[in-house]
């Protein structure tokens, strides 16, 4: 559970984005791809027009929502081209602004009516308000939103090399070296959320992205829920990364993302959770609970020590997140600061 919002944008949307070309000068020369009408299929046949409450929590519109006006965006502001995905509530698009000076983001889409259905127009509006307000290079940046009678439009920062868990599939698993620099990242990521009172508590592969230069990106708060074809495979799942406190269903803290954060190192370096069980959920939730953990051979003994510190029972004992940071394992990689070719993604 997010726990507070951070403080309102303040700056103009354009500012805003020209972040995007002052990082990346050669961004705005980025080709976006063949466009293939899904959209306007996709709206065609897909969700109905939402009325009452619902409609009033989800007539999401930047413009209206920040002290001053950024802008009056609608889908006519965008050229679309290639599709990046489809999650449950629609299709992510890659999308240039048709004004100069051209900024590259994708865009998504979120059927009202299925947010409904699902009954969390709530979470995703509050889920939406949080992002626009991080600032974090770790963290995909949410430039701006806008709905029309069906949609809502949300235009994310473009993660050029795409999700972190299909890396890891064609991997197996991930380098001492690699782990170690996107457990780095995490832990500065988490500690940015911390201190603004956000708990993520929901950190696994499938909610990290990868920028174009293969930096780790925080790509999920909740919102956003995934299509199924793009996850785990195994039954479990989701309880992979499940803190003793929550399988036990105890009061829970910020505490629970260092636990997934020694899960996600685990998985990392291993190419499967430490807790997983193919006997099905109750056998998880079992080792979860006892903290069965085993770290196999081939883990270098600074990584265990990291994993060891961070997967503890009691949450107020987990290494904190500072000294995640200068941890020997952590430290020992971070000089190299960009990932070595073959290993960049
Ligand atoms: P989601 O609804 O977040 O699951 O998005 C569906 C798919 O679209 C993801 O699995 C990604 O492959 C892709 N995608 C979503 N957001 C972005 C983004 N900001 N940049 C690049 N690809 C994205």
């Amino acid at each position: 559970m997010k726990l507070a919002c951070a403080p309102a944008v303040k700056s103009g949307l354009s500012k805003q984005l020209s972040i995007v070309n002052e990082t990346k000068p050669g961004v705005k020369k980025l080709a976006i791809g063949q466009y293939d009408g899904g959209l306007e299929k996709d709206n065609e046949k897909r969700g109905s027009v939402v009325s009452g409450e619902a409609a009033e929590i989800l007539a999401l519109d930047h413009s209206v929502h920040t002290e001053r006006p950024i802008g009056d965006w609608s889908l006519h502001s965008f050229e679309i081209g290639r599709p990046l995905g489809k999650g449950k509530f629609g299709r992510v698009y890659m999308a240039r602004t048709k004004k100069e000076p051209h900024y590259i983001i994708a865009l998504k889409t979120l059927y009202k009516s299925e947010i409904v259905e699902s009954k969390v127009e709530k979470q995703v509006r509050r889920e939406i308000e949080i992002q626009t307000n991080l600032r974090h290079p770790n963290i995909l940046r949410l430039y701006g939103y806008f709905h029309d009678e069906k949609r809502i439009f949300l235009m994310l920062e473009f993660a050029g090399k795409g999700e972190l868990y299909k890396q890891l599939n064609k991997n197996g698993r991930f380098s001492e070296r690699r782990s170690a620099r996107y457990i780095d990242q995490m832990a500065d990521a988490l500690q940015y959320l911390h201190s603004k009172h956000v708990i993520h508590r929901d950190i696994k592969p499938e909610n990290l992205l990868l920028g174009i230069n293969g930096e780790l990106k925080i790509g999920d708060f909740g919102w956003s829920v995934h299509a199924p074809s793009n996850r785990r495979k195994t039954l479990c799942g989701t309880l992979d990364y499940l803190p003793p406190e929550m399988v036990l269903g105890k009061e829970h803290s910020e505490k629970v993302d260092l636990w997934a954060l020694g899960v996600l190192t685990y998985e990392f370096l291993c190419g499967n959770p430490p807790f997983e069980d193919l006997n099905g959920y109750n056998a998880t939730y079992k080792r979860i609970a006892k903290v069965d953990l085993h770290v196999p051979s081939s883990v270098s003994a600074e990584a265990k020590d990291l994993i060891e510190r961070l997967l503890v029972f009691e949450p107020e004992k987990r290494l904190p997140l500072s000294e995640v940071l200068t941890h020997p394992w952590i430290v020992k990689y971070r000089s190299s600061a960009k990932l070595s070719k073959g290993e960049a993604a």
